[in-house]
Protein backbone atom coordinates (compact mmCIF):
# COMPACT_ATOMS: atom_id res chain seq x y z
CA UNK A 1 0.00 0.00 0.00
CA UNK A 2 1.33 3.51 -0.89
CA UNK A 3 1.77 5.49 2.15
CA UNK A 4 1.25 9.16 1.28
CA UNK A 5 4.37 11.82 2.31
CA UNK A 6 4.21 14.32 5.34
CA UNK A 7 5.97 17.45 4.79
CA UNK A 8 8.27 18.76 7.69
CA UNK A 9 10.06 21.57 7.97
CA UNK A 10 14.10 21.19 8.24
CA UNK A 11 17.02 23.69 9.35
CA UNK A 12 20.56 22.41 9.52
CA UNK A 13 21.58 25.19 11.94
CA UNK A 14 25.09 26.25 12.81
CA UNK A 15 28.01 25.02 14.18
CA UNK A 16 27.57 20.77 14.42
CA UNK A 17 24.16 21.46 13.12
CA UNK A 18 24.92 20.57 9.57
CA UNK A 19 27.08 17.41 10.35
CA UNK A 20 24.45 16.44 12.67
CA UNK A 21 21.06 16.89 10.61
CA UNK A 22 22.93 14.84 8.07
CA UNK A 23 23.21 12.06 10.21
CA UNK A 24 19.90 11.88 11.74
CA UNK A 25 18.42 12.43 7.94
CA UNK A 26 20.62 9.91 6.81
CA UNK A 27 18.46 7.04 9.72
CA UNK A 28 15.53 8.41 8.38
CA UNK A 29 15.79 7.90 4.90
CA UNK A 30 16.89 4.42 5.56
CA UNK A 31 14.35 3.92 7.81
CA UNK A 32 12.06 4.74 5.26
CA UNK A 33 10.12 7.47 7.26
CA UNK A 34 6.90 8.60 5.33
CA UNK A 35 8.51 12.25 5.30
CA UNK A 36 9.61 14.83 3.29
CA UNK A 37 11.98 17.92 3.57
CA UNK A 38 11.29 21.69 3.11
CA UNK A 39 14.72 23.00 3.89
CA UNK A 40 14.99 26.49 5.06
CA UNK A 41 17.81 28.84 6.37
CA UNK A 42 18.07 29.65 9.75
CA UNK A 43 20.55 31.28 12.30
CA UNK A 44 24.31 32.92 12.11
CA UNK A 45 24.10 33.73 8.41
CA UNK A 46 20.70 35.06 8.60
CA UNK A 47 21.39 37.49 11.40
CA UNK A 48 24.85 38.29 9.73
CA UNK A 49 22.39 39.40 6.96
CA UNK A 50 20.25 41.58 9.22
CA UNK A 51 17.39 39.49 9.99
CA UNK A 52 17.30 40.33 13.94
CA UNK A 53 15.55 37.05 14.70
CA UNK A 54 17.65 34.82 12.57
CA UNK A 55 14.80 33.99 10.07
CA UNK A 56 14.00 35.52 6.37
CA UNK A 57 10.15 36.45 6.21
CA UNK A 58 9.63 33.72 3.43
CA UNK A 59 10.78 31.26 5.71
CA UNK A 60 7.78 31.70 8.02
CA UNK A 61 5.56 30.91 5.75
CA UNK A 62 7.03 27.36 4.98
CA UNK A 63 7.46 26.59 9.00
CA UNK A 64 3.66 27.48 9.01
CA UNK A 65 2.78 25.22 6.44
CA UNK A 66 4.13 22.00 7.48
CA UNK A 67 2.81 19.72 11.09
CA UNK A 68 6.66 19.39 12.14
CA UNK A 69 9.57 21.66 12.34
CA UNK A 70 13.22 19.45 12.88
CA UNK A 71 15.68 22.08 14.04
CA UNK A 72 19.30 21.78 14.38
CA UNK A 73 20.59 23.78 17.42
CA UNK A 74 21.82 27.79 16.21
CA UNK A 75 24.35 30.08 17.59
CA UNK A 76 22.86 32.47 19.31
CA UNK A 77 23.96 35.96 18.99
CA UNK A 78 25.53 37.67 21.43
CA UNK A 79 25.32 41.49 22.75
CA UNK A 80 23.84 42.90 18.60
CA UNK A 81 20.35 43.31 19.51
CA UNK A 82 19.31 40.52 17.87
CA UNK A 83 16.49 38.33 19.27
CA UNK A 84 16.29 34.87 20.42
CA UNK A 85 15.15 32.55 17.44
CA UNK A 86 13.82 30.08 19.94
CA UNK A 87 11.57 32.62 21.84
CA UNK A 88 10.71 34.12 18.40
CA UNK A 89 9.32 30.58 17.13
CA UNK A 90 7.65 29.66 19.96
CA UNK A 91 5.96 32.82 21.17
CA UNK A 92 4.70 33.90 17.42
CA UNK A 93 3.49 29.80 16.67
CA UNK A 94 1.58 29.84 19.80
CA UNK A 95 3.71 26.46 21.10
CA UNK A 96 1.93 25.93 23.98
CA UNK A 97 3.93 22.83 25.23
CA UNK A 98 7.88 22.40 26.46
CA UNK A 99 8.37 18.74 26.71
CA UNK A 100 11.85 17.37 27.98
CA UNK A 101 12.16 13.68 28.73
CA UNK A 102 14.94 13.07 30.74
CA UNK A 103 16.68 9.60 30.72
CA UNK A 104 19.08 7.79 32.13
CA UNK A 105 20.59 5.49 29.74
CA UNK A 106 23.14 3.80 32.24
CA UNK A 107 25.03 1.22 32.40
CA UNK A 108 25.83 2.45 29.25
CA UNK A 109 26.04 5.65 29.87
CA UNK A 110 27.27 6.89 33.57
CA UNK A 111 24.28 7.81 35.73
CA UNK A 112 23.70 8.60 39.34
CA UNK A 113 20.33 7.25 38.88
CA UNK A 114 20.23 4.01 36.70
CA UNK A 115 16.25 3.65 36.80
CA UNK A 116 15.60 7.27 35.75
CA UNK A 117 13.17 7.62 33.10
CA UNK A 118 10.76 10.90 33.48
CA UNK A 119 9.42 13.46 31.26
CA UNK A 120 8.67 17.23 32.09
CA UNK A 121 5.94 18.87 30.23
CA UNK A 122 5.70 22.56 31.07
CA UNK A 123 3.19 25.26 30.35
CA UNK A 124 5.26 27.61 27.67
CA UNK A 125 3.29 30.52 27.36
CA UNK A 126 1.86 31.94 30.02
CA UNK A 127 2.89 32.44 34.09
CA UNK A 128 5.49 34.68 34.79
CA UNK A 129 7.01 34.92 31.40
CA UNK A 130 4.25 36.58 30.09
CA UNK A 131 6.87 39.63 30.78
CA UNK A 132 4.63 42.34 32.47
CA UNK A 133 6.77 43.91 34.90
CA UNK A 134 6.08 47.60 36.60
CA UNK A 135 8.09 49.63 38.78
CA UNK A 136 4.62 51.39 40.68
CA UNK A 137 6.16 53.22 43.38
CA UNK A 138 10.22 54.13 44.44
CA UNK A 139 10.46 50.99 46.31
CA UNK A 140 8.22 48.43 44.66
CA UNK A 141 8.46 46.80 41.88
CA UNK A 142 5.87 44.13 40.21
CA UNK A 143 5.27 41.56 37.39
CA UNK A 144 2.15 39.58 36.57
CA UNK A 145 1.58 36.07 36.93
CA UNK A 146 -1.05 34.95 34.39
CA UNK A 147 -2.85 31.67 34.75
CA UNK A 148 -5.57 31.09 32.23
CA UNK A 149 -8.08 28.34 31.94
CA UNK A 150 -7.60 27.17 28.58
CA UNK A 151 -3.84 27.38 29.05
CA UNK A 152 -3.94 24.96 31.95
CA UNK A 153 -6.85 22.81 30.23
CA UNK A 154 -4.46 22.40 27.61
CA UNK A 155 -1.52 21.50 28.74
CA UNK A 156 -2.69 19.40 31.45
CA UNK A 157 -4.86 17.25 28.64
CA UNK A 158 -1.79 17.59 26.52
CA UNK A 159 0.47 15.55 29.17
CA UNK A 160 -2.83 13.07 29.43
CA UNK A 161 -2.53 12.40 25.75
CA UNK A 162 1.30 12.06 25.77
CA UNK A 163 1.44 9.37 28.52
CA UNK A 164 -0.93 7.49 26.60
CA UNK A 165 0.86 7.78 23.39
CA UNK A 166 4.03 6.39 25.07
CA UNK A 167 2.44 4.02 27.20
CA UNK A 168 3.39 5.70 30.04
CA UNK A 169 1.14 5.09 33.63
CA UNK A 170 1.41 8.30 36.04
CA UNK A 171 1.29 12.37 35.73
CA UNK A 172 2.47 14.15 38.56
CA UNK A 173 1.25 17.80 38.81
CA UNK A 174 3.28 20.12 41.02
CA UNK A 175 1.80 23.93 41.74
CA UNK A 176 2.07 25.95 44.98
CA UNK A 177 -1.50 26.45 45.68
CA UNK A 178 -1.24 26.12 49.11
CA UNK A 179 -0.45 29.89 48.74
CA UNK A 180 -1.28 30.78 45.14
CA UNK A 181 -4.91 29.34 45.53
CA UNK A 182 -6.30 31.49 42.57
CA UNK A 183 -3.97 31.08 40.38
CA UNK A 184 -2.05 27.94 41.12
CA UNK A 185 -5.66 26.82 42.19
CA UNK A 186 -6.76 26.78 38.67
CA UNK A 187 -4.10 24.54 37.81
CA UNK A 188 -4.36 22.22 40.25
CA UNK A 189 -8.43 21.71 39.97
CA UNK A 190 -8.17 21.79 36.49
CA UNK A 191 -5.50 18.87 36.71
CA UNK A 192 -8.08 17.15 38.96
CA UNK A 193 -10.99 17.80 36.26
CA UNK A 194 -9.03 16.17 33.25
CA UNK A 195 -7.40 13.56 35.49
CA UNK A 196 -10.91 12.34 36.08
CA UNK A 197 -11.15 11.63 31.93
CA UNK A 198 -8.19 9.12 32.03
CA UNK A 199 -8.74 6.35 34.08
CA UNK A 200 -6.21 4.40 32.85
CA UNK A 201 -3.39 6.94 34.32
CA UNK A 202 -2.65 7.35 37.52
CA UNK A 203 -2.85 11.24 38.71
CA UNK A 204 -1.22 12.37 41.83
CA UNK A 205 -0.30 16.26 42.71
CA UNK A 206 3.10 17.24 44.73
CA UNK A 207 3.47 20.93 46.21
CA UNK A 208 6.67 22.15 44.07
CA UNK A 209 8.67 22.56 46.92
CA UNK A 210 8.24 19.01 47.87
CA UNK A 211 8.00 17.82 44.54
CA UNK A 212 11.52 19.24 43.32
CA UNK A 213 12.89 17.45 46.55
CA UNK A 214 11.85 14.46 45.91
CA UNK A 215 12.88 14.80 42.37
CA UNK A 216 16.28 15.58 43.34
CA UNK A 217 16.73 12.46 45.47
CA UNK A 218 14.26 10.01 44.14
CA UNK A 219 13.39 10.65 40.12
CA UNK A 220 12.92 6.65 39.99
CA UNK A 221 9.11 7.51 41.39
CA UNK A 222 8.41 9.92 38.71
CA UNK A 223 6.90 9.54 35.17
CA UNK A 224 4.90 12.33 33.29
CA UNK A 225 5.10 15.54 35.49
CA UNK A 226 3.10 18.16 34.15
CA UNK A 227 3.34 22.07 35.91
CA UNK A 228 3.77 25.78 35.57
CA UNK A 229 5.92 27.53 32.89
CA UNK A 230 8.50 28.75 35.84
CA UNK A 231 8.77 25.87 37.91
CA UNK A 232 9.09 23.78 34.84
CA UNK A 233 11.69 25.70 33.48
CA UNK A 234 13.65 25.05 37.29
CA UNK A 235 13.11 21.40 37.12
CA UNK A 236 13.99 20.60 33.82
CA UNK A 237 17.46 21.91 34.22
CA UNK A 238 17.42 19.79 37.88
CA UNK A 239 16.54 16.51 36.16
CA UNK A 240 18.55 16.89 33.26
CA UNK A 241 21.56 17.26 35.68
CA UNK A 242 20.90 14.44 37.55
CA UNK A 243 20.23 11.96 34.58
CA UNK A 244 23.84 12.25 33.40
CA UNK A 245 22.62 12.47 29.60
CA UNK A 246 22.06 16.05 28.86
CA UNK A 247 23.98 15.49 25.61
CA UNK A 248 21.39 12.42 24.40
CA UNK A 249 18.69 14.63 25.27
CA UNK A 250 16.25 15.90 22.81
CA UNK A 251 13.35 18.37 23.35
CA UNK A 252 9.98 19.84 21.61
CA UNK A 253 7.38 22.63 21.86
CA UNK A 254 4.34 21.69 20.94
CA UNK A 255 1.57 23.80 19.26
CA UNK A 256 -1.93 23.41 17.79
CA UNK A 257 -0.81 23.53 14.45
CA UNK A 258 3.28 23.61 14.14
CA UNK A 259 5.30 21.69 16.64
CA UNK A 260 9.41 22.06 17.11
CA UNK A 261 11.51 19.74 17.66
CA UNK A 262 15.29 19.78 18.64
CA UNK A 263 18.36 18.46 20.78
CA UNK A 264 18.61 20.04 24.18
CA UNK A 265 22.26 20.93 23.63
CA UNK A 266 24.05 24.03 21.66
CA UNK A 267 25.48 24.61 18.53
CA UNK A 268 29.20 23.34 19.98
CA UNK A 269 31.21 25.73 17.58
CA UNK A 270 34.59 23.79 19.54
CA UNK A 271 34.48 20.58 17.68
CA UNK A 272 31.77 21.90 14.57
CA UNK A 273 33.44 20.67 11.41
CA UNK A 274 35.44 17.85 12.90
CA UNK A 275 32.91 15.08 11.87
CA UNK A 276 33.28 14.49 15.74
CA UNK A 277 29.72 15.74 16.70
CA UNK A 278 26.83 13.12 18.52
CA UNK A 279 23.87 13.25 16.74
CA UNK A 280 21.65 11.20 19.17
CA UNK A 281 20.42 14.37 20.92
CA UNK A 282 18.27 15.64 17.52
CA UNK A 283 17.65 11.61 16.43
CA UNK A 284 16.21 11.23 20.11
CA UNK A 285 14.14 14.80 18.94
CA UNK A 286 13.17 13.25 15.91
CA UNK A 287 11.43 10.30 17.10
CA UNK A 288 9.30 12.40 19.62
CA UNK A 289 8.48 14.04 16.05
CA UNK A 290 7.40 10.86 14.68
CA UNK A 291 5.48 9.82 17.26
CA UNK A 292 3.68 13.61 17.44
CA UNK A 293 2.98 12.76 14.02
CA UNK A 294 1.10 9.53 14.45
CA UNK A 295 4.56 7.76 12.93
CA UNK A 296 4.51 5.88 16.25
CA UNK A 297 5.83 2.32 14.17
CA UNK A 298 8.92 3.93 12.54
CA UNK A 299 9.95 6.16 15.84
CA UNK A 300 10.27 2.93 17.80
CA UNK A 301 11.82 1.07 15.15
CA UNK A 302 14.28 3.83 14.98
CA UNK A 303 14.61 4.49 18.83
CA UNK A 304 15.24 0.92 19.50
CA UNK A 305 17.93 0.90 17.15
CA UNK A 306 19.39 3.39 18.84
CA UNK A 307 19.12 1.65 21.89
CA UNK A 308 21.26 -1.33 20.33
CA UNK A 309 24.02 0.95 18.86
CA UNK A 310 24.42 2.43 22.59
CA UNK A 311 24.48 -1.12 23.99
CA UNK A 312 26.83 -2.62 21.93
CA UNK A 313 29.26 0.20 23.18
CA UNK A 314 29.41 1.91 19.43
CA UNK A 315 29.93 5.53 21.09
CA UNK A 316 31.20 9.25 20.27
CA UNK A 317 33.44 10.83 21.96
CA UNK A 318 31.61 12.80 24.01
CA UNK A 319 29.87 9.40 25.70
CA UNK A 320 33.44 6.87 25.10
CA UNK A 321 34.61 5.42 27.78
CA UNK A 322 37.19 2.71 27.81
CA UNK A 323 35.95 0.36 30.30
CA UNK A 324 31.61 0.95 28.81
CA UNK A 325 33.06 1.27 25.18
CA UNK A 326 33.60 -0.93 22.39
CA UNK A 327 33.79 1.55 19.42
CA UNK A 328 35.34 4.81 18.95
CA UNK A 329 33.29 6.60 16.05
CA UNK A 330 32.34 9.54 14.48
CA UNK A 331 29.25 11.36 13.60
CA UNK A 332 28.37 9.34 10.34
CA UNK A 333 29.71 5.92 11.78
CA UNK A 334 27.74 6.55 14.52
CA UNK A 335 24.37 6.92 12.10
CA UNK A 336 26.10 3.94 10.05
CA UNK A 337 25.85 1.82 13.13
CA UNK A 338 22.12 2.66 14.10
CA UNK A 339 20.91 2.13 10.38
CA UNK A 340 22.21 -1.44 10.44
CA UNK A 341 20.38 -1.77 13.60
CA UNK A 342 17.22 -1.27 12.60
CA UNK A 343 15.00 -4.24 13.05
CA UNK A 344 17.44 -4.89 16.69
CA UNK A 345 15.36 -5.37 19.67
CA UNK A 346 18.01 -3.80 23.01
CA UNK A 347 19.13 -6.74 25.65
CA UNK A 348 19.34 -4.70 28.50
CA UNK A 349 18.38 -1.59 28.13
CA UNK A 350 14.17 -1.41 27.64
CA UNK A 351 12.59 -1.31 24.44
CA UNK A 352 10.61 1.18 23.65
CA UNK A 353 6.74 0.96 22.74
CA UNK A 354 4.78 3.67 21.09
CA UNK A 355 0.92 3.94 20.59
CA UNK A 356 0.05 4.99 17.09
CA UNK A 357 -2.33 7.36 17.65
CA UNK A 358 -0.73 11.05 17.44
CA UNK A 359 -1.16 13.64 20.40
CA UNK A 360 -4.30 15.73 20.47
CA UNK A 361 -5.17 18.16 23.20
CA UNK A 362 -8.20 20.27 22.61
CA UNK A 363 -9.54 22.31 24.95
CA UNK A 364 -13.32 21.96 25.89
CA UNK A 365 -16.09 24.66 26.03
CA UNK A 366 -16.69 26.14 29.23
CA UNK A 367 -19.44 27.49 30.59
CA UNK A 368 -19.80 30.92 31.35
CA UNK A 369 -20.10 31.87 35.16
CA UNK A 370 -22.24 34.91 35.74
CA UNK A 371 -19.73 37.76 37.00
CA UNK A 372 -20.52 40.55 39.69
CA UNK A 373 -18.63 43.83 40.52
CA UNK A 374 -17.91 44.14 44.33
CA UNK A 375 -15.77 46.11 45.56
CA UNK A 376 -11.99 47.57 44.19
CA UNK A 377 -8.44 47.20 45.10
CA UNK A 378 -6.91 50.79 45.15
CA UNK A 379 -2.97 50.70 45.12
CA UNK A 380 -1.30 53.90 46.76
CA UNK A 381 1.84 55.53 46.43
CA UNK A 382 1.93 57.14 50.18
CA UNK A 383 5.13 57.92 51.92
CA UNK A 384 3.86 60.03 54.16
CA UNK A 385 3.22 60.27 58.30
CA UNK A 386 5.81 57.74 59.09
CA UNK A 387 4.35 55.75 57.39
CA UNK A 388 1.67 54.77 60.03
CA UNK A 389 -1.01 52.92 58.41
CA UNK A 390 -3.80 54.23 60.91
CA UNK A 391 -3.14 57.57 59.58
CA UNK A 392 -3.82 56.70 55.93
CA UNK A 393 -6.65 54.57 57.00
CA UNK A 394 -8.03 57.74 58.94
CA UNK A 395 -7.64 60.04 55.61
CA UNK A 396 -8.84 57.36 53.82
CA UNK A 397 -12.22 57.02 55.53
CA UNK A 398 -12.77 60.80 56.00
CA UNK A 399 -13.05 60.68 51.83
CA UNK A 400 -14.82 57.55 51.42
CA UNK A 401 -18.08 58.24 49.78
CA UNK A 402 -21.25 56.78 50.45
CA UNK A 403 -21.84 53.38 48.66
CA UNK A 404 -18.49 52.16 49.91
CA UNK A 405 -16.60 51.36 52.59
CA UNK A 406 -12.89 51.00 53.46
CA UNK A 407 -12.25 46.97 54.52
CA UNK A 408 -8.34 47.00 54.97
CA UNK A 409 -5.44 48.37 53.68
CA UNK A 410 -2.33 46.22 53.12
CA UNK A 411 1.33 46.29 53.06
CA UNK A 412 2.67 43.48 50.91
CA UNK A 413 0.12 41.71 51.55
CA UNK A 414 -0.48 41.73 55.06
CA UNK A 415 -3.27 43.30 56.66
CA UNK A 416 -2.03 46.31 58.46
CA UNK A 417 -5.19 48.61 58.79
CA UNK A 418 -7.49 48.02 60.70
CA UNK A 419 -5.91 46.43 63.57
CA UNK A 420 -2.51 46.18 62.37
CA UNK A 421 0.35 44.71 64.16
CA UNK A 422 3.61 48.03 64.91
CA UNK A 423 6.29 45.04 64.28
CA UNK A 424 4.93 44.59 60.42
CA UNK A 425 7.48 46.24 57.91
CA UNK A 426 6.01 48.91 55.29
CA UNK A 427 7.15 50.22 52.62
CA UNK A 428 5.71 53.18 50.10
CA UNK A 429 3.05 50.90 48.43
CA UNK A 430 -0.20 50.23 49.88
CA UNK A 431 -3.32 47.97 48.68
CA UNK A 432 -6.54 49.71 50.19
CA UNK A 433 -9.31 47.34 50.02
CA UNK A 434 -12.49 49.06 49.14
CA UNK A 435 -16.08 46.79 48.88
CA UNK A 436 -19.74 48.41 48.14
CA UNK A 437 -22.03 48.68 50.71
CA UNK A 438 -25.17 47.07 48.39
CA UNK A 439 -23.87 44.51 45.84
CA UNK A 440 -23.24 44.39 42.91
CA UNK A 441 -21.96 47.85 42.03
CA UNK A 442 -21.87 50.21 38.77
CA UNK A 443 -18.24 50.80 37.45
CA UNK A 444 -19.26 54.42 37.40
CA UNK A 445 -19.19 54.06 41.25
CA UNK A 446 -15.66 52.95 40.74
CA UNK A 447 -14.60 56.07 38.91
CA UNK A 448 -16.33 58.48 41.36
CA UNK A 449 -14.30 57.25 44.00
CA UNK A 450 -11.13 57.43 42.61
CA UNK A 451 -12.04 60.83 41.16
CA UNK A 452 -12.74 61.53 45.15
CA UNK A 453 -9.47 60.04 46.61
CA UNK A 454 -7.45 61.67 43.55
CA UNK A 455 -9.05 65.20 44.16
CA UNK A 456 -8.17 64.49 47.87
CA UNK A 457 -4.51 63.93 47.04
CA UNK A 458 -3.71 60.60 47.29
CA UNK A 459 -1.45 58.78 44.21
CA UNK A 460 -3.23 56.07 42.80
CA UNK A 461 -0.67 54.04 40.63
CA UNK A 462 -3.53 50.71 39.88
CA UNK A 463 -6.85 49.53 40.55
CA UNK A 464 -7.77 45.63 40.30
CA UNK A 465 -11.54 45.39 40.44
CA UNK A 466 -13.20 42.61 42.81
CA UNK A 467 -15.36 40.33 41.32
CA UNK A 468 -17.44 37.61 41.64
CA UNK A 469 -18.17 34.81 39.69
CA UNK A 470 -21.29 32.69 39.84
CA UNK A 471 -21.03 34.47 43.68
CA UNK A 472 -17.79 32.74 44.41
CA UNK A 473 -14.78 35.22 45.34
CA UNK A 474 -12.85 35.74 42.56
CA UNK A 475 -9.94 37.38 44.66
CA UNK A 476 -8.03 37.00 47.47
CA UNK A 477 -8.14 37.69 50.90
CA UNK A 478 -5.00 39.92 53.00
CA UNK A 479 -2.76 37.90 55.09
CA UNK A 480 -4.51 38.64 57.98
CA UNK A 481 -8.14 39.45 57.22
P1 LIG B 1 26.82 23.52 23.73
O1 LIG B 1 25.73 22.59 24.16
O2 LIG B 1 26.85 23.90 22.32
O3 LIG B 1 28.24 22.89 24.12
C1 LIG B 1 28.61 22.56 25.47
C2 LIG B 1 29.69 21.46 25.43
O4 LIG B 1 29.07 20.23 25.03
C3 LIG B 1 30.78 21.73 24.41
O5 LIG B 1 32.02 21.26 24.92
C4 LIG B 1 30.39 20.92 23.21
O6 LIG B 1 31.48 20.48 22.42
C5 LIG B 1 29.68 19.74 23.85
N1 LIG B 1 28.61 19.22 22.97
C6 LIG B 1 27.40 19.80 22.74
N2 LIG B 1 26.71 19.08 21.88
C7 LIG B 1 27.47 18.01 21.56
C8 LIG B 1 27.27 16.89 20.70
N3 LIG B 1 26.14 16.72 20.01
N4 LIG B 1 28.28 15.99 20.60
C9 LIG B 1 29.40 16.12 21.31
N5 LIG B 1 29.65 17.15 22.14
C10 LIG B 1 28.69 18.08 22.26
O7 LIG B 1 26.68 24.80 24.66
P2 LIG B 1 27.41 26.22 24.53
O8 LIG B 1 28.84 26.03 24.15
O9 LIG B 1 27.08 26.92 25.78
O10 LIG B 1 26.65 26.94 23.36
C11 LIG B 1 27.13 27.06 22.03
C12 LIG B 1 26.14 27.88 21.23
O11 LIG B 1 24.90 27.17 21.09
C13 LIG B 1 25.78 29.21 21.88
O12 LIG B 1 25.69 30.19 20.89
C14 LIG B 1 24.44 28.92 22.50
O13 LIG B 1 23.70 30.10 22.69
C15 LIG B 1 23.83 28.02 21.48
N6 LIG B 1 22.70 27.19 21.96
C16 LIG B 1 21.71 26.94 21.08
C17 LIG B 1 20.65 26.12 21.44
C18 LIG B 1 19.56 25.88 20.46
O14 LIG B 1 19.65 26.25 19.30
N7 LIG B 1 18.47 25.26 20.86
C19 LIG B 1 20.62 25.52 22.70
C20 LIG B 1 21.69 25.75 23.59
C21 LIG B 1 22.73 26.60 23.20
Amino acid sequence: MATSTIPITVAYGDGIGPEIMEAVLSILDAARVPLRYDVIEVGQKLYDQGYTAGIAPESWDVIRRNPAFLKAPITTQLGTGGKSFNVTVRKALNLFANVRPCKSYAPFVASAHPGMNLVIIRENEEDLYAGIEHQQTREVTQVLKLITRPGAERIVRYAFEYARAYGRRKVTCMTKDNIMKLTDGLFHRTFERIAAEYPDIEAEHMIIDIGTARLAAQPERFDVIVTLNLYGDILSDVAAQIAGSIGLAGSANIGPRVSMFEAVHGSAPDIAGKGVANPSGLLVAATQMLVHLGLAEDAERIKNAWLCTLEDGIHTADIYRTELSSELVGTAAFARAVIARLGCTPRQLQPVHYKATGIHAAIGEFPKPSKALVGVDIFLDWDQAGRDPNALGAALTRHTPTGWQLKMITNRGVKVYPDGLPETFCTDHWRCRFVAVQEPIAYAEVLALLNTLHAAGFEIIKTENLYTFDGERGYSLGQGE
